[in-house]
């Protein structure tokens, strides 16, 4: 029988848990979907990501709402994915922060983007029709942007730590607490999504800059919470393995297809039974393929270009 596509089928509610991991200081993780957090300041709210649709993201506020009725100035978004970016309109942020990529790549494949992820992950999409258009960054940077959090709280640090996961991608990072939130430049106990990705400087360069921080505590774009030192190291290890396995295989095969196939054998034994594994695999085996053989942008994925990759490779 043919795999449904992508994550089609998954429509399986998961377990959300919000986390207070210092004061102030908010996760929400959900069983390997996309992860958001919170954190206080003195009279004012940043979040952080802002889930698929308006409606996902008001119910994770109403969770919120049982620790801090604080006003939202500030929405910070890691990279520009749907699944990360649209419900934006729930939060009535004063400011929605991102990169200055995230925007220009908004600007250039926002509305494919929609289409392709709403296609992959419909489960995600809570009432999509509450989408009211794709969310515009009000503030953008290139390298480092820093918040003050107020009342003797510190600061947050948005940081750029190189091409990853996208061109875009951005990390929150409290160095008082030493507290991470990495967007999907780090997964912990879920699969890597690498179909917009730069895989050897993400594998590289920017994995080295995000473990240079030394968080104690780390929150990646899905699955659990990585704690102490020993736990931040080996969901950025983690991370830095699937990444290294995926270049070598994807490297050393002769056509896509034996590619796919390599790939697929050596990552299932460690990350097969982690969330979206085999769902990702044919994107992420398309895009480092053509990122091997010069293709320094990652191609726009459509609904249709999707479709096609996924019936070549794993059907
Ligand atoms: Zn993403």
């Amino acid at each position: 029988m043919a795999k449904p596509f992508a994550s089609s089928a998954d429509l399986g509610e998961k377990r959300q848990t919000l986390e207070v991991l210092a004061d102030g200081v908010y996760a929400l993780t959900a069983e390997g979907d996309p992860n958001v957090g919170a954190i206080e300041g003195e009279d004012f709210l940043v979040c952080f990501e802002a889930l698929a649709t308006p409606v996902a993201a008001r119910e994770w506020l109403a969770r919120l709402r049982e620790h801090t009725g604080k006003p939202v100035r500030y929405l910070v978004l890691s990279h520009y994915h749907a699944v990360r970016v649209l419900g934006a309109s729930a939060f009535g942020a004063d400011v929605v922060v991102a990169h200055d990529r995230t925007r220009e790549l908004i600007a250039e494949r926002g509305e494919q983007d929609w289409a392709s992820e709403y296609a992959r992950m419909p489960r995600l999409f809570r009432e999509p029709e509450s989408i009211p258009g794709l969310t515009w960054p009000t503030l953008t940077f290139s390298d480092r942007l820093t918040i003050d959090l107020g009342g003797g709280r510190g600061d947050l640090v948005l940081a750029h730590c190189g091409r990853g996961h996208t061109e875009g991608d951005l990390v929150a990072w409290l160095p008082r607490q030493r507290i991470m939130f990495a967007g999907d430049l780090v997964e912990s106990q879920a699969a890597l999504y690498t179909g917009d990705a730069f895989h050897r400087e993400w594998a590289s360069a920017t994995l080295d800059r995000v473990a240079s921080y030394g968080a104690l505590t780390l929150v990646g774009g899905r699955g659990a919470v990585a704690r102490g030192a020993d736990g931040v190291a080996a969901a950025i290890g983690q991370t830095r393995d699937f990444l290294d396995v995926l270049i070598r295989e994807v490297g050393g095969a002769a056509t896509l297809k034996e590619a796919f196939a390599n790939a697929h054998r050596a990552l299932a034994p460690r990350y097969g039974s982690w969330p979206i594994f085999e769902h990702c695999l044919p994107f992420n085996v398309s895009r480092l393929w053509d990122e091997l053989h010069g293709i320094e942008r990652p191609r726009i994925w459509t609904a249709e270009r999707d479709r096609a990759v996924w019936d070549e490779l794993q059907s």
